[in-house]
């Protein structure tokens, strides 16, 4: 198989919303139980974010967004009212005619049929479900908040819903069986979903599930298990016609995420609401990054004085592309690496490229990594980081000098 030719598109923009119906048991996202928050903080706070993406719009000089997204957190736990003036808002910022992909992330306990009309009657074309998983015991064991039973009625929700379905799922939990994982990919195949974004559950630091795995409460999959669990992923998705298009990610043809996309490319994003993130590629080559304070009060009182601004440097942000770059199918764009940065990806990795050469492949645009090479990315990534290191002082670059 080919890595898929996408259709180039324009500015993203990014709405994180900070609450959930409860915490999971291994999540490390920004992002806090609805019920502790103090009254009104969700509609203020969702009211700064629009203020905020609209100043940051402002001084990013994007007129128009081509792709949104609403994620957390879980935007569908909202009060209908906030989330429904939230969306008008973000309306307001799209391009002409429209987002050209609207997403909204979603998770079981707070999606039902009211929640989808709202998304539908604002524009919302896509919906993220975080389903996780059909297994009741490895679901509680990691600390899932939703339940299982929540998890398939958000499913059968989601089939009768005329929009796209990307549906969510974790590899790794504990006690998780590989025939449950093939049948969890079905059930969401059978439910639409035309994207399946599948994770490895990482253990994250301060997490109750890092205190259970340390003090022996819980014992994750050894790597022949996880391996096994990977192999029913590969079965799965075979079966249901989703192809990998990134590390995590697969989607039936024509289906791939458009705005994660602009990540992995480097484009120019606008992230608004506590923690979140812009990005946009400065003259130099380097990256403008702007990441939004946690603190609730901060936002409400002045996002843009608490917000931490970095100019990430020519050589780094060249680095951070080949990165997620290589993340994907698609590969790296050479034209596009070496009228930013310079220099062509071909010349800043020869020894690499020549080493990995039987599992790389001519992408659409530059070199792509093969489906086998995403399954052992990590040397493959140290390599490049390497070289890059080795040879980037010596290169020259256009106005902000050597890499
Ligand atoms: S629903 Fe998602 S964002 Fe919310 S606590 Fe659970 S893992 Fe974290």
């Amino acid at each position: 198989m080919n890595p898929p030719e996408l259709a180039p598109h324009g500015p993203g923009l990014y709405v994180h919303v900070p609450y959930c119906a409860g915490k999971c048991g291994y999540c490390a996202f920004h992002s806090r139980p609805l019920g502790l928050c103090p009254a009104r903080e969700p509609e203020r706070i969702t009211e700064a974010a629009l203020r905020r993406a609209r100043s940051l719009a402002e001084r990013f000089g994007v007129r128009e967004f081509s792709t949104a997204y609403v994620g957390g957190g879980t935007p569908t736990a909202l009060p209908s009212p906030v989330l429904m003036s939230l969306l008008s808002g973000m309306r307001d910022l799209a391009a002409r005619g429209g987002f050209a992909e609207w997403t909204v992330e979603a998770n079981p306990e707070s999606l039902d049929p009211d929640t989808l009309g709202i998304l539908g009657d604002a524009g919302v074309d896509r919906i993220s479900l975080g389903f996780q998983g059909g297994q009741p015991d490895p679901l509680r064991r990691a600390g899932r908040n939703a339940g299982v039973t929540a998890g398939i009625r958000a499913l059968e929700t989601c089939a009768s819903w005329g929009g796209r379905l990307s549906v969510d799922l974790m590899v790794g939990l504990p006690g998780q069986d590989p025939r449950g994982l093939e049948a969890d990919i079905a059930r969401a195949a059978a439910a639409g979903a035309d994207h399946l974004s599948i994770y490895q559950l990482t253990v994250e630091e301060g997490t109750p599930l890092e205190t259970a795995v340390r003090e022996g409460a819980v014992r994750l999959p050894s790597e022949d298990e996880e391996a096994e669990l990977w192999a029913a992923v590969r079965e799965a998705c075979g079966a249901s016609g989703h192809l990998r298009y990134e590390v995590s990610s697969w989607a039936r043809p024509g289906a791939e995420c458009l705005h994660n996309r602009n990540y992995w490319k480097g484009g120019v994003w606008i992230g608004a609401g506590p923690s979140a993130v812009s990005s946009a590629p400065l003259p130099d080559g380097g990256t403008l990054r702007i990441q939004e304070t946690r603190d609730h009060g901060e936002y409400l009182r002045d996002p843009e004085a608490f917000a931490e601004e970095e100019r990430v440097p020519p050589g780094t942000a060249a680095f951070e592309i080949v990165m997620t770059a290589f993340r994907t199918r698609e590969g790296l764009d050479s034209g596009a690496f070496r009228s930013r940065f310079g220099v062509s990806p071909e010349d800043l990795l020869p020894e690499t490229l020549a080493k990995w050469k039987d599992l790389l492949e001519s992408g659409p645009r530059g070199p792509a990594p093969s489906d086998r090479l995403l399954d052992v990315l990590n040397p493959f990534l140290l390599d490049c980081m390497s070289e890059m290191e080795r040879r980037a002082a010596g290169i020259p670059h256009g106005p902000g000098g050597p890499l």
